[in-house]
Protein backbone atom coordinates (compact mmCIF):
# COMPACT_ATOMS: atom_id res chain seq x y z
CA UNK A 1 0.00 0.00 0.00
CA UNK A 2 1.53 3.41 -1.28
CA UNK A 3 1.25 6.36 1.34
CA UNK A 4 -0.73 9.08 0.05
CA UNK A 5 -0.82 13.07 1.04
CA UNK A 6 -2.15 15.74 -0.70
CA UNK A 7 1.93 17.40 -0.52
CA UNK A 8 4.52 15.28 -0.50
CA UNK A 9 7.36 16.92 0.49
CA UNK A 10 11.29 15.10 -0.05
CA UNK A 11 13.65 16.76 2.51
CA UNK A 12 13.42 18.05 5.76
CA UNK A 13 16.06 20.52 5.86
CA UNK A 14 14.85 24.49 5.71
CA UNK A 15 12.81 24.40 2.27
CA UNK A 16 10.90 21.44 3.92
CA UNK A 17 10.58 22.01 7.06
CA UNK A 18 8.93 25.40 6.83
CA UNK A 19 6.96 24.71 3.39
CA UNK A 20 5.58 21.74 5.39
CA UNK A 21 4.73 24.35 8.55
CA UNK A 22 3.22 26.62 6.10
CA UNK A 23 0.87 23.84 4.94
CA UNK A 24 0.04 22.73 7.65
CA UNK A 25 -0.84 25.85 9.18
CA UNK A 26 -3.71 25.99 6.27
CA UNK A 27 -4.71 22.30 7.18
CA UNK A 28 -3.21 20.71 4.62
CA UNK A 29 -2.28 17.49 4.74
CA UNK A 30 1.67 16.84 4.12
CA UNK A 31 4.46 13.97 4.28
CA UNK A 32 7.98 14.43 4.39
CA UNK A 33 10.35 11.55 3.33
CA UNK A 34 14.28 12.49 4.97
CA UNK A 35 16.88 10.49 3.93
CA UNK A 36 18.78 11.20 7.34
CA UNK A 37 17.55 10.34 10.49
CA UNK A 38 16.28 13.04 12.99
CA UNK A 39 19.34 13.40 15.05
CA UNK A 40 21.30 13.56 11.82
CA UNK A 41 19.42 16.40 10.46
CA UNK A 42 19.31 18.31 13.82
CA UNK A 43 22.90 18.34 14.28
CA UNK A 44 24.30 19.34 10.91
CA UNK A 45 25.98 22.36 11.46
CA UNK A 46 25.96 24.69 8.36
CA UNK A 47 23.98 27.92 7.38
CA UNK A 48 23.45 30.87 10.57
CA UNK A 49 22.96 34.16 9.14
CA UNK A 50 19.39 34.68 8.03
CA UNK A 51 18.14 37.73 6.19
CA UNK A 52 15.50 39.94 7.27
CA UNK A 53 13.15 38.29 4.88
CA UNK A 54 13.96 35.30 6.37
CA UNK A 55 13.49 36.76 10.09
CA UNK A 56 9.89 38.09 8.75
CA UNK A 57 8.49 34.89 7.56
CA UNK A 58 9.69 32.85 10.78
CA UNK A 59 7.92 35.48 12.64
CA UNK A 60 4.95 36.12 10.71
CA UNK A 61 4.01 31.85 10.78
CA UNK A 62 4.66 31.45 14.22
CA UNK A 63 7.94 29.77 13.23
CA UNK A 64 10.40 32.02 15.73
CA UNK A 65 10.38 31.30 19.24
CA UNK A 66 13.99 29.54 19.36
CA UNK A 67 15.21 32.00 16.94
CA UNK A 68 13.96 35.30 19.06
CA UNK A 69 14.93 34.03 22.16
CA UNK A 70 18.35 32.88 21.02
CA UNK A 71 19.41 34.15 17.67
CA UNK A 72 21.55 37.48 17.94
CA UNK A 73 21.11 40.24 15.74
CA UNK A 74 24.39 41.47 14.27
CA UNK A 75 24.83 44.49 11.67
CA UNK A 76 28.34 45.05 10.88
CA UNK A 77 30.84 43.10 8.74
CA UNK A 78 34.63 44.19 8.39
CA UNK A 79 37.28 43.70 5.53
CA UNK A 80 40.68 43.24 6.08
CA UNK A 81 43.48 44.08 4.15
CA UNK A 82 47.11 44.48 3.04
CA UNK A 83 46.28 48.53 3.66
CA UNK A 84 44.15 48.19 6.69
CA UNK A 85 41.17 47.12 7.60
CA UNK A 86 37.40 49.34 7.49
CA UNK A 87 33.94 48.36 9.13
CA UNK A 88 30.26 48.62 7.54
CA UNK A 89 27.53 49.04 10.09
CA UNK A 90 24.80 47.79 7.09
CA UNK A 91 22.17 47.84 10.03
CA UNK A 92 22.28 51.71 8.96
CA UNK A 93 22.68 51.36 5.49
CA UNK A 94 20.67 50.36 2.53
CA UNK A 95 17.28 49.52 3.96
CA UNK A 96 18.76 49.67 7.42
CA UNK A 97 18.28 45.86 7.96
CA UNK A 98 20.36 43.05 9.84
CA UNK A 99 21.25 39.38 10.14
CA UNK A 100 19.74 37.74 12.70
CA UNK A 101 22.73 34.74 13.75
CA UNK A 102 20.97 31.54 14.55
CA UNK A 103 22.73 28.01 13.48
CA UNK A 104 20.41 26.26 11.02
CA UNK A 105 20.59 23.22 13.52
CA UNK A 106 18.58 24.93 15.92
CA UNK A 107 16.44 26.17 13.08
CA UNK A 108 15.76 22.68 11.93
CA UNK A 109 15.43 21.22 15.10
CA UNK A 110 12.27 23.97 16.24
CA UNK A 111 11.05 23.37 12.32
CA UNK A 112 10.85 19.85 13.28
CA UNK A 113 8.87 20.40 16.23
CA UNK A 114 6.07 22.58 15.46
CA UNK A 115 5.57 20.96 12.21
CA UNK A 116 4.72 17.73 14.44
CA UNK A 117 3.18 19.80 17.03
CA UNK A 118 0.74 20.77 13.75
CA UNK A 119 -0.22 17.24 13.08
CA UNK A 120 2.46 17.47 10.48
CA UNK A 121 3.90 13.68 9.07
CA UNK A 122 7.52 12.47 9.07
CA UNK A 123 9.21 9.98 8.25
CA UNK A 124 13.17 9.95 8.58
CA UNK A 125 15.94 7.20 7.84
CA UNK A 126 13.71 7.02 3.93
CA UNK A 127 15.61 7.48 0.72
CA UNK A 128 13.83 8.75 -2.22
CA UNK A 129 14.93 7.04 -5.59
CA UNK A 130 12.95 8.10 -7.89
CA UNK A 131 10.08 10.26 -8.49
CA UNK A 132 7.79 10.64 -11.28
CA UNK A 133 6.69 14.19 -11.97
CA UNK A 134 3.89 13.40 -14.29
CA UNK A 135 1.34 11.44 -11.31
CA UNK A 136 3.76 13.15 -8.28
CA UNK A 137 4.84 9.37 -7.17
CA UNK A 138 7.59 8.95 -5.53
CA UNK A 139 9.43 5.97 -4.98
CA UNK A 140 11.66 4.71 -2.27
CA UNK A 141 13.32 2.10 0.51
CA UNK A 142 9.99 1.85 2.44
CA UNK A 143 8.15 1.53 -0.31
CA UNK A 144 5.55 3.76 -2.87
CA UNK A 145 3.95 7.48 -1.66
CA UNK A 146 1.37 9.46 -3.78
CA UNK A 147 0.49 12.72 -3.74
CA UNK A 148 -1.43 15.50 -5.32
CA UNK A 149 1.53 17.52 -6.14
CA UNK A 150 5.00 16.52 -4.30
CA UNK A 151 8.19 18.87 -3.66
CA UNK A 152 11.36 18.47 -3.77
CA UNK A 153 13.24 19.98 -1.21
CA UNK A 154 16.39 17.10 -1.49
CA UNK A 155 19.02 19.60 -2.29
CA UNK A 156 21.79 20.35 -5.17
CA UNK A 157 22.27 16.24 -4.85
CA UNK A 158 18.95 14.93 -4.87
CA UNK A 159 16.79 12.93 -6.78
CA UNK A 160 14.54 15.36 -7.23
CA UNK A 161 16.48 17.96 -10.26
CA UNK A 162 16.72 14.48 -12.18
CA UNK A 163 13.12 14.34 -12.77
CA UNK A 164 12.77 17.60 -14.11
CA UNK A 165 13.02 16.51 -18.42
CA UNK A 166 16.11 17.56 -19.88
CA UNK A 167 14.93 18.93 -22.52
CA UNK A 168 13.06 21.00 -20.82
CA UNK A 169 14.94 22.21 -17.52
CA UNK A 170 18.05 24.05 -17.84
CA UNK A 171 20.68 23.51 -15.29
CA UNK A 172 22.94 26.95 -15.74
CA UNK A 173 25.62 26.06 -14.11
CA UNK A 174 29.67 27.54 -12.74
CA UNK A 175 32.32 26.16 -10.73
CA UNK A 176 34.78 29.19 -9.58
CA UNK A 177 37.25 26.88 -8.89
CA UNK A 178 37.72 27.71 -5.11
CA UNK A 179 37.48 25.37 -2.19
CA UNK A 180 37.35 27.03 1.41
CA UNK A 181 38.09 24.89 4.53
CA UNK A 182 35.43 25.80 6.54
CA UNK A 183 35.89 25.46 10.08
CA UNK A 184 33.63 25.07 13.70
CA UNK A 185 35.36 26.26 17.07
CA UNK A 186 34.21 25.66 20.25
CA UNK A 187 35.90 29.47 20.85
CA UNK A 188 33.91 32.52 21.66
CA UNK A 189 33.94 35.17 18.28
CA UNK A 190 37.47 37.26 18.27
CA UNK A 191 36.25 39.94 16.53
CA UNK A 192 32.53 41.78 17.08
CA UNK A 193 31.69 41.80 13.40
CA UNK A 194 31.87 39.75 10.11
CA UNK A 195 35.55 39.76 9.54
CA UNK A 196 36.24 39.15 5.58
CA UNK A 197 40.39 39.04 5.47
CA UNK A 198 42.28 39.36 1.62
CA UNK A 199 45.45 38.05 1.75
CA UNK A 200 47.82 36.74 -1.11
CA UNK A 201 47.73 33.73 0.81
CA UNK A 202 44.13 33.56 0.36
CA UNK A 203 40.79 34.21 1.70
CA UNK A 204 39.73 33.83 5.69
CA UNK A 205 37.05 34.58 7.29
CA UNK A 206 35.17 35.16 10.48
CA UNK A 207 31.52 34.66 11.42
CA UNK A 208 30.10 34.48 14.68
CA UNK A 209 26.90 31.72 15.25
CA UNK A 210 26.75 31.44 18.95
CA UNK A 211 28.43 32.34 22.43
CA UNK A 212 30.89 29.80 22.36
CA UNK A 213 31.16 28.85 18.49
CA UNK A 214 32.27 30.50 16.11
CA UNK A 215 32.85 29.63 12.13
CA UNK A 216 36.23 30.20 9.95
CA UNK A 217 36.43 29.92 6.72
CA UNK A 218 39.82 29.25 4.95
CA UNK A 219 40.66 29.16 1.29
CA UNK A 220 42.55 26.07 0.47
CA UNK A 221 43.72 24.39 -2.40
CA UNK A 222 40.67 22.22 -4.09
CA UNK A 223 42.41 18.65 -3.79
CA UNK A 224 43.36 19.14 -0.37
CA UNK A 225 42.55 16.65 2.33
CA UNK A 226 41.01 18.17 5.75
CA UNK A 227 42.63 15.48 7.92
CA UNK A 228 45.82 17.71 6.48
CA UNK A 229 44.80 20.89 8.68
CA UNK A 230 45.47 19.94 12.20
CA UNK A 231 44.13 22.56 15.34
CA UNK A 232 47.33 24.32 14.86
CA UNK A 233 47.74 24.50 11.01
CA UNK A 234 44.24 26.44 11.24
CA UNK A 235 45.28 28.56 13.89
CA UNK A 236 48.11 29.98 12.70
CA UNK A 237 46.82 30.34 8.62
CA UNK A 238 44.31 31.84 10.05
CA UNK A 239 46.66 34.53 12.29
CA UNK A 240 48.72 35.43 9.23
CA UNK A 241 45.65 35.85 7.07
CA UNK A 242 43.72 37.82 9.73
CA UNK A 243 46.66 40.04 10.34
CA UNK A 244 46.99 39.30 14.03
CA UNK A 245 49.84 41.20 14.62
CA UNK A 246 48.35 44.52 13.48
CA UNK A 247 44.79 43.74 14.43
CA UNK A 248 44.95 41.73 17.47
CA UNK A 249 44.82 37.74 18.44
CA UNK A 250 42.35 35.52 17.62
CA UNK A 251 40.13 33.70 20.76
CA UNK A 252 41.63 30.50 20.07
CA UNK A 253 39.65 27.04 21.14
CA UNK A 254 38.75 23.43 19.81
CA UNK A 255 38.19 22.71 16.15
CA UNK A 256 35.00 20.57 16.38
CA UNK A 257 34.13 20.61 12.69
CA UNK A 258 36.20 21.09 9.52
CA UNK A 259 35.08 20.67 5.75
CA UNK A 260 35.66 21.17 2.51
CA UNK A 261 33.22 23.66 0.68
CA UNK A 262 33.60 23.79 -3.13
CA UNK A 263 32.39 27.03 -4.18
CA UNK A 264 30.01 26.47 -6.77
CA UNK A 265 26.48 27.78 -7.83
CA UNK A 266 23.92 26.09 -9.98
CA UNK A 267 20.37 27.59 -11.23
CA UNK A 268 17.72 25.21 -12.74
CA UNK A 269 15.08 26.54 -14.84
CA UNK A 270 12.17 26.02 -14.58
CA UNK A 271 11.86 24.94 -11.21
CA UNK A 272 8.55 23.01 -11.87
CA UNK A 273 7.45 20.56 -14.65
CA UNK A 274 4.12 18.95 -14.28
CA UNK A 275 3.21 18.35 -10.40
CA UNK A 276 6.71 18.40 -9.00
CA UNK A 277 8.40 21.52 -8.24
CA UNK A 278 11.63 22.34 -6.54
CA UNK A 279 12.92 24.38 -3.83
CA UNK A 280 16.23 25.31 -1.84
CA UNK A 281 19.28 24.10 -3.25
CA UNK A 282 17.02 21.31 -5.34
CA UNK A 283 16.07 24.33 -7.14
CA UNK A 284 19.58 26.60 -7.02
CA UNK A 285 22.65 26.38 -5.65
CA UNK A 286 24.82 29.19 -4.13
CA UNK A 287 28.31 29.24 -2.77
CA UNK A 288 28.39 30.40 0.79
CA UNK A 289 30.23 33.65 -0.24
CA UNK A 290 27.13 35.92 0.85
CA UNK A 291 25.18 33.75 3.32
CA UNK A 292 22.30 33.35 1.08
CA UNK A 293 21.18 29.49 0.54
CA UNK A 294 18.99 28.90 3.76
CA UNK A 295 17.68 32.86 3.01
CA UNK A 296 16.67 31.35 -0.44
CA UNK A 297 15.33 28.62 0.44
CA UNK A 298 12.84 30.14 3.04
CA UNK A 299 11.91 32.70 0.78
CA UNK A 300 11.05 29.85 -1.92
CA UNK A 301 9.19 27.96 0.46
CA UNK A 302 6.90 31.10 1.29
CA UNK A 303 6.06 31.85 -2.35
CA UNK A 304 5.55 27.33 -3.09
CA UNK A 305 3.05 26.84 0.12
CA UNK A 306 0.74 30.23 -0.99
CA UNK A 307 0.52 29.06 -4.67
CA UNK A 308 0.04 25.12 -3.51
CA UNK A 309 -2.50 26.94 -0.65
CA UNK A 310 -4.35 28.57 -3.76
CA UNK A 311 -4.40 24.95 -5.33
CA UNK A 312 -5.94 22.55 -2.76
CA UNK A 313 -7.97 25.00 -1.01
CA UNK A 314 -9.25 27.31 -4.18
CA UNK A 315 -8.64 25.14 -7.07
CA UNK A 316 -6.89 27.98 -8.39
CA UNK A 317 -3.45 27.01 -10.12
CA UNK A 318 -2.38 30.64 -11.21
CA UNK A 319 0.32 31.02 -8.61
CA UNK A 320 1.57 27.52 -9.06
CA UNK A 321 1.96 27.85 -12.88
CA UNK A 322 3.82 31.00 -11.98
CA UNK A 323 6.43 30.03 -9.32
CA UNK A 324 9.52 29.96 -11.54
CA UNK A 325 8.56 33.34 -13.26
CA UNK A 326 8.14 34.35 -9.61
CA UNK A 327 11.01 33.62 -7.81
CA UNK A 328 14.29 33.23 -10.54
CA UNK A 329 14.66 36.96 -10.64
CA UNK A 330 15.19 37.15 -6.76
CA UNK A 331 17.43 33.98 -7.38
CA UNK A 332 19.38 35.56 -9.96
CA UNK A 333 19.67 38.75 -7.91
CA UNK A 334 21.56 36.49 -5.03
CA UNK A 335 23.75 34.67 -7.25
CA UNK A 336 24.65 38.39 -9.00
CA UNK A 337 25.68 39.68 -5.37
CA UNK A 338 27.18 36.02 -4.30
CA UNK A 339 29.25 36.06 -7.39
CA UNK A 340 30.26 39.67 -6.87
CA UNK A 341 31.56 38.53 -3.36
CA UNK A 342 33.61 35.88 -4.73
CA UNK A 343 35.66 38.39 -7.06
CA UNK A 344 35.89 40.56 -3.99
CA UNK A 345 37.34 37.95 -1.53
CA UNK A 346 39.94 35.95 -3.88
CA UNK A 347 42.39 36.99 -5.51
CA UNK A 348 43.70 35.35 -8.96
CA UNK A 349 45.87 32.28 -8.89
CA UNK A 350 49.49 33.44 -9.68
CA UNK A 351 49.55 31.57 -12.92
CA UNK A 352 46.99 33.41 -14.35
CA UNK A 353 48.12 35.77 -17.53
CA UNK A 354 46.91 39.17 -15.78
CA UNK A 355 47.05 38.22 -11.93
CA UNK A 356 48.33 41.54 -11.86
CA UNK A 357 45.89 43.50 -13.57
CA UNK A 358 43.26 41.47 -11.75
CA UNK A 359 44.72 41.89 -8.08
CA UNK A 360 44.63 46.09 -8.30
CA UNK A 361 41.10 45.93 -10.12
CA UNK A 362 40.10 43.70 -6.56
CA UNK A 363 42.04 46.70 -4.79
CA UNK A 364 39.96 49.88 -6.26
CA UNK A 365 36.95 47.22 -5.60
CA UNK A 366 37.40 47.38 -2.12
CA UNK A 367 38.12 50.83 -1.89
CA UNK A 368 35.06 51.81 -3.68
CA UNK A 369 33.17 49.60 -0.99
CA UNK A 370 35.16 51.56 1.87
CA UNK A 371 34.89 54.84 0.60
CA UNK A 372 31.27 55.67 -1.68
CA UNK A 373 28.20 55.73 0.11
CA UNK A 374 26.15 55.12 -2.45
CA UNK A 375 28.18 51.54 -3.17
CA UNK A 376 27.35 50.99 1.06
CA UNK A 377 24.12 51.23 0.53
CA UNK A 378 23.83 49.01 -2.59
CA UNK A 379 26.14 46.49 -0.46
CA UNK A 380 23.93 46.66 2.46
CA UNK A 381 20.54 46.25 0.52
CA UNK A 382 22.03 42.91 -1.16
CA UNK A 383 24.18 41.64 1.89
CA UNK A 384 20.72 41.33 3.88
CA UNK A 385 18.17 41.20 1.78
CA UNK A 386 16.88 38.47 -1.10
C1 LIG B 1 29.48 25.58 5.45
C2 LIG B 1 28.19 26.21 5.00
C3 LIG B 1 27.78 27.44 5.53
C4 LIG B 1 26.60 28.04 5.11
N1 LIG B 1 26.22 29.25 5.65
C5 LIG B 1 25.06 29.83 5.26
C6 LIG B 1 24.58 31.05 5.88
O1 LIG B 1 25.21 31.62 6.78
N2 LIG B 1 23.38 31.56 5.45
C7 LIG B 1 22.63 30.93 4.48
O2 LIG B 1 21.55 31.43 4.11
N3 LIG B 1 23.04 29.76 3.90
C8 LIG B 1 24.23 29.19 4.27
N4 LIG B 1 24.60 27.98 3.74
C9 LIG B 1 23.72 27.30 2.77
C10 LIG B 1 22.56 26.56 3.47
O3 LIG B 1 23.04 25.72 4.48
C11 LIG B 1 21.77 25.75 2.43
O4 LIG B 1 21.47 26.60 1.35
C12 LIG B 1 20.46 25.20 3.05
O5 LIG B 1 20.75 24.11 3.89
C13 LIG B 1 19.51 24.74 1.95
O6 LIG B 1 18.36 24.20 2.54
P1 LIG B 1 17.53 23.08 1.77
O7 LIG B 1 16.38 22.75 2.66
O8 LIG B 1 17.27 23.48 0.39
O9 LIG B 1 18.54 21.83 1.65
P2 LIG B 1 19.28 20.97 2.75
O10 LIG B 1 19.45 21.74 4.00
O11 LIG B 1 20.49 20.42 2.07
O12 LIG B 1 18.27 19.80 3.06
C14 LIG B 1 18.01 18.78 2.11
C15 LIG B 1 17.51 17.55 2.85
O13 LIG B 1 17.14 16.57 1.89
C16 LIG B 1 17.57 15.29 2.36
N5 LIG B 1 17.72 14.43 1.17
C17 LIG B 1 18.66 14.49 0.19
N6 LIG B 1 18.48 13.53 -0.72
C18 LIG B 1 17.38 12.82 -0.30
C19 LIG B 1 16.72 11.69 -0.82
N7 LIG B 1 17.11 11.09 -1.95
N8 LIG B 1 15.64 11.20 -0.14
C20 LIG B 1 15.23 11.80 1.01
N9 LIG B 1 15.84 12.89 1.55
C21 LIG B 1 16.90 13.39 0.90
C22 LIG B 1 18.90 15.58 3.05
O14 LIG B 1 19.24 14.57 3.97
C23 LIG B 1 18.60 16.92 3.72
O15 LIG B 1 18.12 16.76 5.04
C24 LIG B 1 25.79 27.37 4.15
C25 LIG B 1 26.17 26.13 3.64
C26 LIG B 1 27.36 25.55 4.05
C27 LIG B 1 27.76 24.20 3.49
Amino acid sequence: MADRATVLIVGAGPAGLVLGNLLRANGIDTLILERGSRERVQTRARAGFLGANSARVLTEHGLAAGMLRSGQSHDTCAFRDAEGEFELNYGELGRGEVHTVYPQQHLVTDLIAEYLHRGGRIRFDVTVTEIDAATATVRHNGGESRGRFVVGCDGSNGVSRRALPADLATRHARDHGIAWLAVLTEAPQSMTAVTYALHDNGFAGHMARSPQVTRYYLQVCADDDPAAWPDERIWSELAIRMRVDRFGPLREGPVTERRMVRLRSDVVDPMQHGRLFLAGDAASLISPSAAKGANLAIMQAEVLARALTDAVTREDEAALRAYSRTCLPRIWRAQEFSHWMITLLHGPAAAEPDAGFQRVLRRARLSSLRDSRSHQDFFAENYVGI
